[in-house]
């Protein structure tokens, strides 16, 4: 067996860190040649001393240097690089054979789409970058060859039900109808509309079931994250809006399902715990231990299901409208959403603002066709710079 080779793009965050998890368990089958982080230089120089990658990169030159010297005290021989452009480097420079694209937002497109060009497997968490440019990372991904693995659970979970390669061969005869995505509900599914008024960011991160970094935790009680994911849905398995349907279901157990012609629905079920669908990525087409204990069913009371409120739920509603609208829309209702939730988060903005923030930036700017990376970075930083305004105005 080959040993293959990996470069994780956002190694320090949860993601990141369960994918070191799941390596650190095969010696025998991974090994790391490239690391990369935002800010987190600490952690960085902890896994390169563990993982010794030949690339790391960090976003900016005192990162570069602080890393560079604690690697010095380590005694440790990565190559410390920085910068957005560095990012592309250590996908394409680094001779992996597989990048698992973990990096949080649409700082992680370029990176991500240079995956896809490369024919590298790529394991794609970053749903944003989807999001944003889904025809043209499809593209991207037909034309270098190589094979993408959804790590994000839902999507994973649906991979494993539908027939093998459908995605590349969607024949009707293969009868399948409809995938149904599950959410959770996040934090705030049963909470009052009137206490949702004060909801801090504390209490937005707690999530019920998952431990995830702090945006996709606040898109997860709002919503924003199925929506997104469902945009991700239409991307990765080519059927239509109709086609995919959003069901709560809190104990988050069932990750999602396909519904076939004939009656049957195709479940993946497991513990809500990331090394399950980021190993079976790493290892497809054969499955390894994740180090996740055993689903106990007997343990469990009840599943359940129910169709969201989008009274609740406004960003879930958006986000279908954004996808119903096409173009640019989704990469508008992404980068609105990374400024509203940056600005919850750090600033104090109120909660219930984010989908009206959201709204007005995707009112504001029309639909245009989402045909070159140049356009979606353009549309991208003018919702960025419009949902800025939005919010100094309020
Ligand atoms: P996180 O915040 O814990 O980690 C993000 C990583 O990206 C960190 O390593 C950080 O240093 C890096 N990063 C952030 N901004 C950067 C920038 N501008 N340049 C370079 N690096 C940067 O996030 P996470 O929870 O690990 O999520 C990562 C991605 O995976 C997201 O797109 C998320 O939607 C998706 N995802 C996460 C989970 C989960 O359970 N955490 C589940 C499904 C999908
Ligand atoms: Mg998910």
């Amino acid at each position: 067996m080959s040993v293959k080779q990996v470069a994780i793009l956002g190694s320090t965050g949860s993601i990141g860190v369960n994918t070191l998890d799941v390596i650190r368990a095969h010696p025998d089958r991974f090994s790391v040649v490239a690391l990369t982080a935002g800010k987190q230089i600490e952690r960085l120089a902890d896994q390169c001393a563990e993982f010794k990658p030949r690339i790391a990169v960090v976003s900016d030159a005192d990162g570069a240097a602080k890393l560079n010297k604690l690697l010095l005290e380590k005694q440790i021989k990565t190559q410390v690089l920085y910068g957005a452009d560095a990012l592309t480097t250590a996908v394409t420079e680094s001779n992996c054979d597989m990048v698992m694209a973990a990096i949080v937002g649409a700082a992680g497109l370029v990176p991500s789409l240079a995956a896809a060009k490369a024919g590298k497997r790529v394991l794609l968490a970053n749903k944003e970058a989807l999001v944003m440019s889904g025809n043209l990372f499809m593209q991207a991904m037909r034309q270098g060859g190589g094979e993408l693995l959804p790590i994000d659970s839902e999507h994973n979970a649906i991979f494993q039900c539908l027939p093998n390669q459908f995605s590349k061969n969607p024949n009707p005869s293969l009868g399948v109808e409809e995938l149904w995505l599950t959410a959770s509900g996040g934090p705030f599914r049963d909470t009052s509309l009137d206490q949702l008024a004060s909801i801090t960011p504390a209490q937005a991160c707690a999530h019920p079931n998952w431990v995830m970094g702090r945006k996709i935790s606040v898109d997860s009680a709002t919503m924003m994250n199925k929506g997104l994911e469902v945009i991700e849905a239409f991307w990765l398995f080519g059927l239509p809006l109709e086609k995919i349907k959003v069901l709560i279901h809190p104990q988050s157990v069932v990750h999602s399902m396909v519904r076939y012609r004939d009656g049957s629905v195709l479940a993946q079920l497991g513990q809500p715990d990331m090394r399950t669908p980021i190993a079976y990525g790493l290892a497809w087409p054969e499955r390894i231990d994740a180090g996740v204990p055993s689903l106990d069913l007997a343990q469990l009371a009840a599943l359940s299901f129910t169709e969201p409120d989008l009274a609740r739920f406004p960003c879930l509603s958006l986000a279908f409208a954004a996808a119903h609208a096409g173009g640019t829309a989704p990469a508008v209702l992404n980068a609105a959403n990374e400024v509203v939730v940056a600005a919850f988060l750090d600033e104090g903005l109120p909660y219930l603002q984010i989908p009206v923030v959201v709204e007005k930036t995707l009112n504001a700017i029309p639909v245009a066709s989402a045909d070159s990376l140049e356009v979606i970075l353009e549309i991208d930083a003018l919702a960025r710079k419009i949902a800025k305004e939005f919010i100094c105005k309020r």
